[in-house]
């Protein structure tokens, strides 16, 4: 068994101000990678630039990072910031993916830029600060990266492991995110507490981060049904974001994300929402006593109970999808091509069983 976190959290308020010499030490010269606009209007980027400023540090900004992100726009991204010493990511999950493939990149070269990313040869990365804006993905604390790849029509996990060295936790930064990305985010936040917990790669060091995030979770469940959450709310679930990180930073995650990046690719479905569509049907596929431990520990009666909730939950964001059998059959085979995930379920599942998750799961949400 083995516990690696070597990311360091600084959380609190203005805490991106209060740690120039943390910026300090890692050179003379920054890539800011972000999104077209979080950046700004989370406020993120003006105490990074002041930041940047006070400790003379020069900096580029690449701020095209789409969501979902493509493959090429790491090339895009470590163009633009050849010469750093480092990167900066600010935003959800997407910029912060972006900046670990373009701080390879930046280290290694941008010739064969696909195969430094997917390849067999182990590269690492420049130092990369991650300063998070959506309660999601955790991937502050992670060191995965997951790229859209066009030519196989899905999203891929990038092999190479890029863990943030610091991560910044400010709850401000969160607030400005617009309700459905809310919600999305949190239920992936959800899902990666519970495909951590319900995996052969669990263990009680996981576990014990997996179910405080569960908790956090239920504590405020209600209130995602509602179109506004205050700040000590939120904050709940930006840790529960980050403790939810450090669980599948240990142990991965599971069928829902596997299930989910089809549908993602192909109707668009926000990724959170992706997975936690799957989750009821998951659940009938995975260990009882996982499943009767993260019912209570997120305070619903049972699957009826969950379900209901889930429902209402995802169609709020999600109408109806026009998914054909023969879709299914193809999004079923590629996940039986790729079976990482098949093998971080603790139980056998079988094509059958995967092609009845989708039929059952699409069926409900096309209500
Ligand atoms: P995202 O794609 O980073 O952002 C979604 C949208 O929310 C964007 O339009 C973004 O704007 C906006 N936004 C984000 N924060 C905001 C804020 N504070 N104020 C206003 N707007 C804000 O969403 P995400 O769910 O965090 O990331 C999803 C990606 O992460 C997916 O590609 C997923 O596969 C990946 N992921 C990675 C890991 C991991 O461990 N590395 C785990 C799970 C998922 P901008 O476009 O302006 O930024
Ligand atoms: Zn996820």
């Amino acid at each position: 068994m083995k516990y690696y976190m070597p990311t360091t959290i600084y959380d609190g308020e203005d805490i991106v101000l209060k740690s120039e010499s943390k910026f300090k030490s890692l050179g003379k010269k920054a890539l800011i990678v972000t999104g077209k606009s979080s950046a700004k209007k989370s406020g993120a980027l003006d105490d990074v630039v002041k930041v940047l400023h006070n400790c003379d540090i020069e900096y580029k900004i690449f701020d095209e990072v789409r969501e979902n992100p493509p493959i090429y726009q790491n090339l895009d991204g470590a163009r633009v910031g050849e010469g750093s010493d480092f990167v900066i990511a600010i935003g959800g999950g997407s910029p912060m993916d972006t900046a670990k493939g373009i701080a390879i990149l930046l280290k290694h070269g941008t010739d064969n830029y696909v195969e430094k990313l997917f390849g067999k040869v182990n590269y690492d990365a420049l130092p990369v600060v991650a300063i998070p804006t959506t309660a999601g993905t955790g991937s502050e604390v992670t060191p995965y990266a997951v790229f859209t790849d066009d030519e196989k029509q899905t999203k891929l996990s990038m092999p190479r492991r890029v863990f943030p060295i610091y991560s910044f936790i400010d709850v401000k930064y969160f607030m400005t995110a617009p309700q459905n990305v809310k919600i999305s985010t949190i239920v992936d936040a959800f899902s990666h507490a519970v495909e951590s917990y319900n995996n052969v790669r669990s263990t009680p060091y996981s576990e014990l981060y997996a179910l405080k995030a569960i908790e956090l979770f239920g504590k405020h469940r209600e209130l995602l049904l509602e179109d506004d959450i205050c700040e000590d709310v939120f904050e709940d679930f930006v840790r529960a974001s980050t403790f939810a990180g450090i669980a599948i930073a240990q142990a991965g995650t599971s069928l829902p994300h596997a299930l989910g990046y089809p549908i993602t690719y192909h109707f668009g479905v926000p990724h959170g929402i992706a997975n936690g569509m799957f989750m009821v049907e998951y659940f009938k596929l995975s260990l009882e006593d996982k499943v009767a431990d993260i019912l209570r520990a997120a305070n619903f009666k049972n699957l009826d109970d969950f379900s209901e909730y889930m429902n209402s939950l995802i169609s709020r964001i999600v109408g109806k999808l026009d998914v054909k059998e023969d879709d299914i059959v193809k999004y079923t085979d590629m996940l039986f091509e790729n079976t990482a995930k098949l093998k971080s379920h603790p139980r056998e599942v079988s094509y059958e069983d995967i092609v009845n998750v989708y039929k059952n799961t699409l069926r409900l949400v096309s209500k």
